[in-house]
C-alpha cells in the first residue's frame, strides 16, 4: 500500500485539515510556505495523467474548500501537482499541493534552456 493510501486509512498520522467522502487534506510534512497542504482522493490515482474529469470535478470543489477553511481564499494561493519524473513527482497518489500564507515566488523550474524545445 502507497504511502498517501496509509495516511487515508491513518495507519501513518497526519495533520489533517479538510475530509469528506471522496477526499482528506492535510498539512505537508515539509512545508515550502506558510500554507502547505496536500489534497489527495481516498482512492488510489497514480497522477493527474490518469485521474477523471469526474474526480477533478469533485476535486476542484474540495480544493476550493481547503482554501476556504485556512482563509487563503481571498489572498490568493497555488495548486501544484506533480506529474512523473520530469514532473518531480515522489509520492505515486495523485495529490494537489496547496500553497499560500505569503507571496509566492515564480520560478525557475529547470536548467534546461527554456526556449529549448519548440
Ligand atoms: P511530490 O514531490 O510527490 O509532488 O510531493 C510529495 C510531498 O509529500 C512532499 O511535499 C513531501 O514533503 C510530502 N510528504 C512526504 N511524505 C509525507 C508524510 O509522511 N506526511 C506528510 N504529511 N507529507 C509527506
Ligand atoms: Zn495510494
Amino acid at each position: 500500500m502507497c504511502l498517501f493510501c496509509k495516511i487515508v486509512n491513518k495507519e501513518i498520522p497526519s495533520n489533517i485539515i479538510l475530509e469528506d467522502e471522496n477526499f482528506i487534506a492535510f498539512h505537508d510534512i515539509n512545508p515550502k510556505a506558510p500554507v502547505h497542504i496536500l489534497a489527495i482522493p481516498k482512492v488510489h490515482v497514480d497522477s493527474f495523467d490518469q485521474v477523471s474529469g469526474d474526480m477533478m470535478q469533485k476535486m476542484t470543489h474540495f480544493i476550493q474548500n481547503v482554501a476556504k477553511e485556512v482563509h487563503i481564499d481571498k489572498s490568493g494561493y497555488r495548486v501544484i501537482t506533480n506529474i512523473g519524473e520530469n514532473g518531480g513527482q515522489e509520492v505515486g497518489h495523485l495529490h494537489f499541493h496547496i500553497l499560500g500564507g505569503a507571496k509566492l515566488r515564480w520560478g525557475h523550474f529547470s536548467d534546461a534552456d527554456p526556449q529549448g524545445h519548440f
